[in-house]
Order: C-alpha cells, then sequence, then structure tokens
C-alpha cells in the first residue's frame, strides 16, 4: 500500500502523487484500481491533426506569395508567408513544448507570453508599426504577465513561480534604464509597467514568505 507523509493516509492502487496535496507517494504499489487512460492515443492524433493542418497551411501560403504573387496590399515587398511560417514553426515547437509533463505553469505561461512577444515585435518590423508596438503593446501585454504569474504565485504551491515574477521585474526595468542614459522619456505603459512588477513583486515575497513559513510549521510541527 502507498502512503502519503503529508496526509497520513493509506492509498490504494499504483498512484504515484497523493489524491489529496499532489505529493509523492512512498512505499509499495498495489494493484491497479483505474486501468490504463487512453487521453494520450486520443492526444497523438489530434496532435497529428493540427500538424498536418499547419504544414498545409504554410505550404498554401508559401506557394500562394512566392508562385502567384498574392501580396499584402501597400506592403508588396514584404514575404508575407515567411512570417506566417515563422509563426507556425514556433506555434508546432510550443504545442511540443506544452505536451512536455512536469513544466510549472508559470513557466509556460512566461515562455508562451516571451515567445509571442518576440515574434509579434518582429512582424510589427516588417508592417511598419514597431514603434508602437514597442511602446504600447509590449508593456501591456508584460503588465499581463506579471498580473498572471502574480495570480500564480499565490496559488501554485510549487513554489518556482517567484523566479519568473523576478524576470518579469527585471525586463520591466531594462527599458527605463536604456532610456534613461539616452537621454529620452519612458513612455507611460512602461512607467505603469515597471511601478506594477515592483509593487506585485513586493506582493508575492511577503504572500509567498508567509506560506513558505506556514508550510514549515505544519510538516514539522513547529
Ligand atoms: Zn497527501
Amino acid at each position: 500500500m502507498k502512503k502519503c507523509l503529508y496526509c497520513k493516509i493509506e492509498v490504494g492502487g499504483d498512484l504515484e502523487r497523493c489524491p489529496l496535496c499532489q505529493s509523492k507517494l512512498v512505499g509499495e504499489p498495489g494493484e491497479a484500481y483505474f486501468p490504463k487512460p487512453t487521453g494520450q492515443q486520443r492526444r497523438s492524433k489530434f496532435y497529428k491533426a493540427q500538424l498536418f493542418a499547419v504544414w498545409v497551411v504554410m505550404i498554401a501560403g508559401l506557394s500562394a506569395d512566392f508562385l502567384f504573387k498574392v501580396k499584402i496590399p501597400r506592403f508588396e515587398n514584404v514575404h508575407w508567408s515567411l512570417l506566417l511560417a515563422m509563426w507556425l514553426f514556433v506555434l508546432e515547437f510550443g504545442i511540443m513544448r506544452q505536451f512536455k509533463p512536469g513544466t510549472g505553469s508559470a513557466r509556460k505561461v512566461t515562455s508562451v507570453f516571451f515567445t509571442t512577444l518576440v515574434l509579434f515585435v518582429i512582424t510589427s518590423y516588417f508592417f511598419n508599426f514597431w514603434r508602437f508596438t514597442l511602446a504600447w503593446i509590449v508593456p501591456i501585454s508584460l503588465i499581463g504577465d506579471i498580473i498572471t504569474n502574480f495570480v500564480l504565485a499565490m496559488i501554485d504551491k510549487k513554489g518556482n513561480t517567484m523566479s519568473y515574477l523576478l524576470i518579469n521585474l527585471l525586463v520591466a526595468i531594462i527599458p527605463y534604464i536604456i532610456l534613461f542614459f539616452v537621454g529620452k522619456e519612458t513612455p507611460i505603459p512602461w512607467i505603469a509597467c515597471m511601478i506594477l512588477s515592483v509593487i506585485l513583486f513586493i506582493g508575492a515575497v511577503i504572500f509567498k514568505g508567509h506560506t513558505v513559513l506556514n508550510e514549515i510549521q505544519r510538516r514539522f510541527n513547529v
């Protein structure tokens, strides 16, 4: 019989983790209670279907752009299909990463956020709205990522969310430092972003520090 050291319960079957607290169970596994899930198979069928769809779209785009010379009005010299291919490649890579087990939610959210943002900046460069992107879209979406990571820091018990909040904080401060030395004013969204990231990081340290202390007390009966 397997046991959870934290909940002080015995768990039948061959579960890896405690159904109550998700801690690793110890002890010898019993006979399996549940049949092996078939989710894996369905997922791989879905995965193949979307992979095929991505290839169809990518090849259709490339041939429309290069062979049939289908262009976007006002941007006749932009090879839009290469940008599309770039998005699809990264999307595909992202989907592969999401299926990898053992990745924390903060890490998933933050990596999806930063990759999407880099692609967006590249795209905006070719379509000539990169100034607007850098001054408004990047800081505003960074605010979204910071808030998400803060919420995750509050609810995620694994405790690996703080480092992502710290990354957010550093990224939020960089433009201010650069623009300070160049002698230019920082756009308002960036200032808002910087202030928010500092506040939420300190907030997370205060709240998170408290729960960490609680956990030590609970587990060691201090
Ligand atoms: Zn437990």
